[in-house]
């Protein structure tokens, strides 16, 4: 039978559900971008608060602007809008129906209904997963003022396409009742992520109307929030593991145990107690989020570029290789760790042994081929300052340096197996060139790739980094990573 608020009682007893009465619930939330994270995230928080009694005027209102999330709109509103999560621990698998999500609104051309209901005063907060790439950023990571569908809802105000379209009209009519701002809650992975959402919302709020765009600006909340907990896509593997615990489910999600939440306390019309739930609260993310992208995103690709080469599918079947599994220890404790300052939980090498567990965890299948995406903005971003840094203060860079060589290494396109690998770059053919001609002259990586900036002619770093490259393409990954493992 399919999951629904009637069968509910007959789930078998090993599967949790929730204590609080569905039907006394009245939305608080309207999120947009119903995909798997939110639902394993940002909705287990509040379950878990409603469990316990409380924010049972903060349910949430699924919401989606594209044409694609009118299918995931049937699957949930079949199913009552419930959704089982998963959890796939090392220790065991376990299962859990979670309901503070009570309805999905229509996805329509226009995006009325969205509107309408995000206008009305009982939503206080619009939260959104619409991925890194859906904020409309220009290649400077300023405000894509041209991008079709933003010139669209520039000229068409009242019909927009777009999720900040939609924003901007509920929140005119929220200004001419009265019936006040709301909050912008972004959980996408971004660096700053509320000043991204503002700037997206009120510059294009003054493409159409500039007083309006003042009124958000001055009146609207929108804090940083660093989200964290891996959440696998679904397939028929996922449907099965539900159907093991004898529940039928469309959509169920699987996730890890682990689940992190920091953002600052600027709700303009209030918010749930999340704190009481494990969310941290505090004015300084930046902190929190420079330990992710520093420690979990920069080891990300340590472990992946070398992955990809000896043909390794998984994170943590990554973690289980002895070589590798060495040169990640060692990069994050003694070249990263040192750089990054603690937050008031946790040391960076506190951090560093948490995700040594949780990349090992085996039950995630986090692919080699997905942490390894993306590399010409990821290097650059979460592991070139770390090296700019230890060069400026004299200390050594050699294991950083390897992984710069191993990237290099992976972008001729080939594993050591001769298999290929899959263009896994938006600048993957100017990779690839690069690369070739690095084979057999390492410093032309550095300068045509054009990533590395100062870096580049840094002679320390550009020594060791051609010398590492020189012996991989000469030895082979796993005894580079061997003699890598002599020396420290
Ligand atoms: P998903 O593919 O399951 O869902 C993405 C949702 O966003 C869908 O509802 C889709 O329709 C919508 N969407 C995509 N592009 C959009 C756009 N341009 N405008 C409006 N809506 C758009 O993905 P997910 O696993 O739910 O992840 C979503 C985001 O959550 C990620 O991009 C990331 O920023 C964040 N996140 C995910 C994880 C994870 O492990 N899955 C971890 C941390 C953070």
């Amino acid at each position: 039978t399919p999951l629904s608020d009637a069968t509910l009682g007959r789930l078998p007893g090993t599967v949790r559900r929730p204590r609080y009465d569905r039907a006394r619930l009245s939305p608080g939330i309207v999120h947009i971008g119903l995909g798997n994270f939110h639902r394993a995230h940002q909705a287990w928080y509040l379950h878990r608060l409603m469990d316990d009694g409380a924010a049972q005027d903060w349910a949430i209102l699924g919401a989606g602007v594209r044409p694609a999330d009118a299918a995931q709109r049937a699957r949930l509103r079949g199913q009552d809008c419930l959704t089982t999560l998963i959890e796939l621990a090392p220790s065991g698998t376990s299962a859990e129906v979670t309901g503070p999500m009570i309805d999905f609104l229509p996805v329509e051309d226009g995006n009325a209904a969205l509107i309408a209901r995000m206008a009305e005063p009982d939503i206080r907060i619009v939260s959104l997963t619409v991925t890194e790439g859906g904020y409309y950023r220009d290649a400077s990571g300023g405000f894509d003022a041209d991008d079709p569908d933003i010139r669209h809802d520039a000229a068409n105000p009242q019909t927009p396409r777009t999720a900040f379209g939609a924003m901007v009209a509920a929140l005119r009519r929220r200004r001419d009742t009265g019936a006040g701002p709301f909050t912008g809650l972004c959980c996408d992975n971004l660096q700053g992520n509320g000043a991204v959402l503002r700037r997206t919302v009120v510059s294009l709020a003054r493409l159409s109307d500039p007083d309006l765009a003042d009124w958000i600006d001055a009146t609207c909340s929108f804090p940083n929030a660093m989200v964290d907990c891996i959440v696998p896509a679904t397939g028929p593997k996922e449907i099965a593991l539900a159907q093991g615990f004898g529940i039928d489910d469309a959509a169920p999600v699987t996730h890890e145990r682990f689940r992190q939440w920091v953002m600052e306390d600027e709700f303009c019309a209030g918010r749930p107690e999340w704190e009481r739930v494990g969310v941290t609260f505090t004015d300084d993310v930046h902190a929190y989020e420079m330990m992710k992208l520093r420690l979990l995103n920069a080891g990300h690709q340590l472990l992946a570029n070398a992955g990809e080469l000896l043909s390794v599918e998984t994170v943590a079947g990554c973690m289980e290789h002895p070589g590798l599994r060495h040169f990640f220890q060692t990069v994050e404790m003694q070249e990263i760790a040192p750089e990054v300052a603690s937050v008031p939980e946790m040391s960076p090498q506190d951090y560093v042994a948490l995700i040594v567990r949780r990349f090992s965890n085996a039950a995630i299948v986090d692919t080699t081929r997905r942490v390894a995406f993306d590399g010409s903005s990821r290097h650059p971003g979460f592991l070139h300052p770390t090296i700019r840094e230890r060069l400026a203060s004299g200390r050594g860079i050699d294991g950083l340096a390897l992984a710069e060589a191993l990237w290099a290494r992976m972008c001729t396109g080939l594993r050591e197996d001769g298999s290929e690998i899959v263009p896994n770059d938006p600048r993957w053919d100017h990779l690839v060139a690069a690369a070739q001609e690095a084979r057999t002259r390492p410093a032309a990586w550095l300068e045509s790739t054009g990533l590395y900036g100062d870096l580049a002619h840094d002679r320390r770093f550009a020594e060791a980094f051609q010398a590492w490259l020189s012996q991989l393409h000469r030895d082979g990954t796993s005894p580079i990573l061997e003699r890598f493992a002599a020396r420290t």
